[in-house]
């Protein structure tokens, strides 16, 4: 029952393209990564060095995040976790009163913690701390596009005072001039900065080597919140002092390889093209679902005795002007929805036809997929571009290798070299 290695993180994600980004950087590192959609209700067996709970709280009113949020908590420190990663968006995405500061201090009270770092730089995506503050490339957060964000729009780049209203605990810095004095420095500086009582300290961070001083200087506190950089930096200082070695996780079964697509973004519509040069494709015409064809059997059946090693195509996907004439014809969500229902149809009769190294493009598209195939565990193995790992799961008793891609990710040959990266 319980997970066969040693747990060295339980991390808890605010979203669920967040949880696969913070899954992806801990395997990179070398750690074995699982990520769990929603809280279990079973005390299965993970064979994992991390586990992350995937939740949808960051929008969540705050009583109900922060409820969720525990149960992941207590889950995961039900496995033994050494360590809890409290994982956040690297532009500090939380609304005023915040998931961030009252998931931030229920955390720290469940585990009878009293101090918390808050650590959102990732540098490798731009987003820097100083003074404070944070920086979206150049310019100030509420400078940048964040600014208009739809649900969680950033009017202060000051995370101290984004953060002060928030949360019931004092809120520190540990600034630059601290920070770039390496771990040692941190380390000291922690031990006069805590005093026993409730306290985030926001900590200034501009390169990844700050991240990795971050981690050891910090290395004694239970919990961590931050975004994907901090976890860079964490799992940096697990593996190379506690000794774990890199393992990355063997994916890929001799099966049949499929891609389906429901991105129309722009990268995709370039990957679709680089794929069907050399490749076979269905299309998927959204007028003929709208009326009501039998779309998806036609897909299945164009399917059959084509399935093998060189991957097949099925897409959706099409140019802005398309998308937009199907919008207006059958309107936006009947038609997003008619196309992310056929795909799951599909997906799920090309599993039970022998596909089992399959790529979903699409972050709807990915999680009426993963629905529809009652998938509800990826372990993180390979990395194929960046934030898009290659990812072990079970779909009814067959095992299954999906890579889920979001629109905008991978290089234009993403669905043809992804293979290699098995
Ligand atoms: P991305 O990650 O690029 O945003 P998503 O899968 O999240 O991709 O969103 C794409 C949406 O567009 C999905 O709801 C999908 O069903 C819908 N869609 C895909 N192809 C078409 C099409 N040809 N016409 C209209 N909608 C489409």
């Amino acid at each position: 029952m319980a997970a066969t290695r040693k747990l060295f993180v339980g991390c808890v994600a605010d979203d669920f393209t967040g949880a696969t980004d913070v899954a992806n950087i801990f395997a990179r590192g070398g750690l074995r990564a699982t990520v769990l959609i929603g809280v279990p209700n079973d005390d299965r067996e993970i064979d994992a060095d991390a586990i992350v709970v995937a939740l949808k709280t960051r929008t969540m009113a705050t009583q109900a995040a922060v409820e969720e949020s525990l149960a992941a908590l207590r889950w995961l420190r039900g496995r033994g976790a050494a360590k809890f990663f409290f994982k956040y968006c690297s532009t500090f995405d939380s609304t005023p009163e915040g998931n961030i500061g009252p998931v931030a201090d229920a955390m720290l009270a469940e585990i009878g913690e009293t101090f918390t770092i808050a650590c959102p730089a990732f540098p490798a995506n731009a987003r820097t701390v100083y003074k404070g503050n944070l920086f979206v490339g150049d310019l100030p957060l509420n400078e940048s596009g964040m600014r208009n964000h739809p649900l969680t729009p950033m009017m202060d780049a000051n995370l101290l005072r984004v953060l002060g209203p928030q949360s019931k605990a004092e809120i520190s810095c540990c600034y630059y001039d601290t920070v770039k004095l390496g771990a040692s420095g941190i380390g000291e500086w922690l031990t006069t900065a805590d005093k026993g009582a409730p306290q985030i300290a926001v900590v200034d961070a501009i390169t990844d080597a700050d991240l990795i001083e971050i981690a050891i200087g910090f290395k004694d506190l239970k919990l961590f919140t931050g975004a994907s950089g901090l976890a860079y930096g964490l799992t940096h200082y697990l593996v190379r002092d506690q000794g774990r070695p890199e393992a990355p996780l063997a994916l890929g079964r001799e099966g049949y390889r499929a891609v389906i697509s429901g991105s129309c973004s722009f990268a995709t519509n370039g990957q679709v093209a680089a794929m069907l040069a050399d490749h076979e494709g269905f299309r998927i015409d959204v007028a003929s679902l709208a009326e009501g064809r039998d779309v998806v059997g036609e897909a299945i059946e164009w399917s059959s005795g084509r399935l093998g090693r060189k991957p097949l195509l099925i897409y959706a996907t099409a140019q802005p002007d398309e998308v937009k004439a199907n919008q207006r014809r059958i309107g936006v969500s009947i038609s997003g929805d008619l196309v992310e229902k056929a795909l799951s149809e599909i997906a799920r009769k090309l599993v039970e036809n022998g596909v089992n190294e399959l790529i979903v493009a699409g972050g709807e598209t990915s999680g009426a997929i993963v629905k529809s195939l009652g998938v509800d565990q990826l372990a993180v193995g390979n990395e194929i571009a960046p934030g898009v790992p290659w990812v072990g799961a079970t779909s009814n008793g067959r095992p299954l290798t999906l890579a889920l891609k979001s629109g905008n990710f991978g290089g234009p040959r993403f669905f043809i070299d992804a293979w290699d990266r098995l």
